[in-house]
């Protein structure tokens, strides 16, 4: 048996909301949730004002999310949306504000403290929201996941809800075209991460096995584009569409130790959260292969790479500088074997284990 859910709507294309402008009006009075820079730079936020102003739309916009959103920041989001009478969001962004608006959405219509929001038991159904995705990595836009870093417990932390799928998402490569090379480098690894621990997950299913495989086949067809970094609008439309994927697997699945452990190396240590698991996945799908070698054969396959030269592809897409003691990781495992994802992981994994991959791969 397994159960399958996939409530949002994707129109993806090149301009896609200019073609279905009607979509993204689920309400009469908006908040625009984004980055300081992302919705600016991407061209989505000029597009969607557009768009509000053609259908009389009144909006007003929330640009102060930064990179791993703070709980803190959501909360604020919410007072402002109440305050200002809105009754749906747009979030336009990375996987950053993409799930600060999930939050600002629960807490835009609940007189709630800040951290019963990872109860999720929430009296008021969130506003409804659109997604416009401006990295191709988290698929937080097909996910009903927020990651929330939270300085109380030194971490990120998620939460969960149905409710908190979009109602819409657009995907159009033209918003991602332009990304600094190493952020869509990251972001690609992290939808990559999604789809090879979704693949490997206890949780995997037949309602998530075929989608894991063709987002892997669409990140394989693009790594040398992401190795050279030349990219068109069509190649970035097609790596959008993997990450939703990914999105779509990791919401049956969830994720495995990879995201459990990357966690402390972006709290602490300021890598961003595609790299993290990036560091981490070569050596994961090596201690998979050992417990389900014909099903990481077909992953490896899809993606049309051996495990080595995954781990060289890896290496040469994640340069990174940042140096770890020993003791941070014997500190991150103790926290890190205590996440829910550890008993979905395909293999046997204690303490110690963890503490040995993390050195395997850092030091
Ligand atoms: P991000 O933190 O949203 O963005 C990274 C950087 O890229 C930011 O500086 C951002 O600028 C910039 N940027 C974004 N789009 C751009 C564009 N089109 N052009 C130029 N710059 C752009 O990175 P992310 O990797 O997409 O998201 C990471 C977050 O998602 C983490 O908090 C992670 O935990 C979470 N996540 C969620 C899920 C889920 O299921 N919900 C899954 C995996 C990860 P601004 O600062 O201006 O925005
Ligand atoms: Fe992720």
């Amino acid at each position: 048996m397994f159960k399958y859910l996939m409530p949002t709507k994707v129109i993806c294309g090149e301009n896609s909301l200019k073609e279905n402008k009607n979509e993204l009006i689920l309400g009469t009075r908006c908040m625009i949730v984004t980055g300081r820079t992302s919705g600016l730079k991407s061209g989505a936020l000029g597009d969607v004002t557009e768009v509000l102003k053609e259908k009389g739309i009144e909006y007003v916009i929330y640009d102060f999310i930064g990179n791993n959103p703070t709980i803190e920041e959501c909360y604020e989001g919410g007072k402002r949306a109440k305050e200002a009478g809105c009754d749906f969001l747009i979030g336009i962004g990375g996987g950053s504000p993409l799930d600060a608006t999930k939050a600002i959405a629960v807490y835009a219509v609940n007189d709630m403290d800040m951290y019963e929001i990872f109860e999720g038991n929430f009296k008021n159904k969130p506003l409804p929201m659109a997604a416009i995705p401006t990295t191709a990595g988290t698929g937080s836009e097909t996910t009903p996941y927020s990651i929330l870093t939270l300085h109380k417990i030194n971490n990120k932390q998620s939460f969960s809800h149905p409710d908190v799928f979009y109602k819409v998402a657009f995907l159009d490569g033209r918003y991602t075209v332009k990304l600094p090379l190493q952020v869509a480098r990251n972001t690609a690894i992290d939808a990559m991460s999604h789809l090879l621990e979704g693949f490997t997950d206890k949780k995997a299913s037949r309602g998530s096995d075929y989608i894991a495989l063709e987002g892997l086949r669409i990140i394989g067809k693009y790594a040398d584009n992401l190795k050279m970094g030349n990219f068109t609008v069509d190649v970035c439309t097609n790596l959008l569409w993997a990450a939703s994927l990914g999105g779509i697997v990791i919401s049956q699945t969830g994720t495995t130790i990879v995201h459990s452990m990357g966690y402390a190396l972006t709290y602490y240590k300021d890598i961003p959260h595609g790299m993290a698991n990036g560091l981490l996945l070569g050596e994961y799908m090596e201690r998979a292969n050992k417990v389900m070698p014909e099903k990481v054969k077909l992953a490896m396959d899809a993606l049309g790479m051996s495990i080595e030269e995954f781990k060289a592809f890896l290496k040469e897409c994640l340069p990174c500088e940042v140096s770890f003691t020993e003791e941070e990781l014997i500190k991150w495992s103790e926290v890190s074997i205590k996440a829910k994802n550890v008993p979905v992981c395909p293999f046997e994994v204690t303490r110690e284990d963890e503490l040995e991959i993390y050195k395997k791969c850092l030091l």
